[in-house]
């Protein structure tokens, strides 16, 4: 065992160099605040591992490290970097100093870790794999319709079949790789919903199926030689494993495309009505949650409406309400469930949404009504609107009640109380 413990200064030093030249945000695909923390604090773990001085310790140490890489979802890729960045330095110390002995061994020493780590986050992660895919089967389970969402939990059971596979060192059968002959696959080249498969996601879940079936046949193609090594193996999983996520997230969009054009609507508006409001949260958080997405609620009310029915009368008032329902529209995606939840109170729920994200749509429609003129009769009316926003949490498992649903709308509208406290015609 090479003793690094002498080149620690050097080491932390490397690993902050590997940081700085890292286009942070592009590389980890997100600027998720947990997920930057979790990165800062693995340094620590990598640092201990590097520290350990006999074999018995660094064996604990690596599966400390690697445990907590895979449970906070740092990548395969990023971990490899960080120990080819430090391998380098090192090596390039030693040989500026000419120690050809100690260059040699500290070769060995990182050969060796490379492998034991790898070997540690290929089984922790193929755990982890299937660990998920079972839960977001079990969040597709608790949905008392499941519509389109059948669809994507028979392709979670072939994934977990994929998974199964190769845990069993490929000795069980694999399952279809043909991607028309799939259960998912043959849903997806037979259907013939008219408003689902006309659109841009209908096309992209065929795309993606299909890249994602390439992966699968070079995962089953050469699963006997990547196991020995399973570097690639481990690159290629983490990728079926986002595109399964992608098709997902396309799958609930199209089913909630579906949904709204079946749902009964509201006469004047033709938005959905308060009556289907938990109903839909209620699906919603387990789409959420089988998908691994957020959503957001935004509530909006009417400024001084009364002013408008009084001045102008009743059917002055409806116009009003039209036109809004048509920016709501006209703003928002199909997707998007926009229910009138009171007279002039209105509640968009947003999968797939998260909150900053709803505050800039809630600040669009804001602005947007702030340039409506509505004529009647011989006048053009103008008005606004205030807005609540607030975050829907998807990231627990626990079981959703209507007093959790309550407690959303509560939030949502106390925000929008403060947006009428602090002047109205604003987001909150
Ligand atoms: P605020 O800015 O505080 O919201 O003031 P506001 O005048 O809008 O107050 P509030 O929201 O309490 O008033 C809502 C009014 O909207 C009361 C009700 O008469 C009227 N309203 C409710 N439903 C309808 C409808 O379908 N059509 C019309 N024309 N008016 C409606
Ligand atoms: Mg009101
Ligand atoms: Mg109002």
């Amino acid at each position: 065992m090479f003793k690094t413990e002498s080149y620690l200064p050097i080491i932390e030093s490397s690993i902050h160099d590997f940081y700085s030249d890292l286009e942070y945000e592009g590389y980890l695909g997100n600027s998720n605040f947990d997920y930057a923390r979790a990165i800062n604090h693995h340094k620590e773990f990598f640092i201990a591992l590097l520290a350990s001085t006999n074999a018995e310790d660094a064996t604990d140490k690596t599966e400390e490290f690697v445990h907590f890489c895979v449970t906070h979802e740092i990548p395969y890729m990023f971990v490899y970097g960080e120990l080819l960045t430090i391998a380098r330095n090192l090596m390039g110390i030693l040989a500026e100093e000419g120690d050809l002995e100690n260059l040699k061994k500290l070769n060995i020493y990182f050969d060796n870790l490379e492998h034991e780590i790898t070997i540690a986050y290929f089984h922790k992660f193929l755990r982890r794999l299937a660990a998920k895919n079972h839960l977001r089967l079990s969040h597709i389970a608790n949905l008392v319709e499941k519509n389109l969402m059948i669809h994507y939990q028979q392709h979670i059971e072939w994934l977990i079949s994929l998974i199964s596979y190769i845990e069993n060192h490929c000795k069980t059968s694999y399952p279809e790789l043909d991607h028309c002959l799939c259960k998912f696959g043959k849903w997806l080249h037979n259907t013939s919903i008219p408003y689902i498969v006309t659109t841009s996601h209908f096309k992209e879940v065929t795309r993606l199926h299909q890249s994602l079936h390439d992966a699968a046949s070079d995962v089953v193609g050469q699963c006997q030689q990547l196991i020995q090594k399973p570097k690639h193996l481990i690159h290629l999983l983490q990728r079926l494993d986002y595109i399964s996520l992608e098709i997902g997230n396309e799958i609930a969009i199209l089913n909630d495309m579906m949904l709204i054009e079946e749902y009964s609507k509201d006469p004047l508006t033709g938005l959905l009505t308060r009556r289907l409001f938990d109903k839909v949260m209620m699906g919603q958080i387990e789409i959420a949650k089988a998908t691994e997405s957020q959503c957001s609620l935004i509530m909006c009310d009417l400024d001084h409406f009364k002013v408008i029915n009084d001045t102008h009368g009743h059917l002055a008032g409806d116009a009003v309400i039209q036109n809004f329902a048509a920016v709501l529209k006209k703003i928002l995606r199909k997707s998007d469930f926009i229910f009138r939840y009171g007279g002039e109170e209105f509640i968009v729920l947003l999968p797939a949404t998260s909150k900053d994200q709803a505050r800039t749509i809630a600040q669009k429609i804001c602005n947007e009504v702030a340039t409506q003129i509505v004529p009647f009769d011989t006048v053009a009316l103008n008005y606004t609107v205030s807005i609540g926003v607030s975050p829907v949490i998807t990231g627990d498992t626990s079981y959703i009640l209507k007093e959790t649903i309550q407690s959303y709308v509560s939030e949502v509208d106390s925000k929008l109380y403060l947006a009428k406290q602090n002047g109205r015609n604003r987001v909150e």
